[in-house]
């Protein structure tokens, strides 16, 4: 599949499934400035210990969606401080059957 054809269609569906978004020290400081929280409550109460250990992610709501996805707008409340995971969805990384959850991915493939 040639992703240097693939265009984000914002359905927001890989702000909703479910699975860890793991924010970086960097990508703490800049989204905790941007909702102009001090570093350390953002840490303390906007971020939550990855299954592994192994890093902080953003929070999810109970049905496994980011807590940064706004449903009636459609769109990222952090958007200009997104991580980098986010960002690098599909090009860096994805998973065996993500073109059938992503609008984008769909559309890829018809073409
Ligand atoms: S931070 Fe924004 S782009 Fe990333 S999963 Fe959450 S709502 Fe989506
Ligand atoms: S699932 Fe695909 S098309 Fe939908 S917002 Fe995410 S990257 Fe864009």
């Amino acid at each position: 599949m040639d992703l240097s054809r693939f265009q984000c269609r914002r359905c927001g569906a890989c702000c909703r499934w479910e699975g860890a978004v793991r924010v970086s020290p960097a990508e703490i400081e800049k989204i905790a400035e941007y909702l102009h929280i001090d570093v350390r409550e953002f840490i303390n109460r906007h971020t939550v210990l990855t299954p592994d250990r192994r890093s902080l992610s953003l929070p999810e709501k109970a049905d496994g969606s980011c807590v940064y996805y706004d449903d009636v707008r459609k769109a990222c409340v952090i958007q200009p401080v997104k991580p980098r995971q986010c960002s690098a969805f599909p090009f860096e990384w994805n998973f065996p059957g993500w073109e059938e959850l992503c609008e984008g991915g769909r559309e890829l493939r018809k073409k």
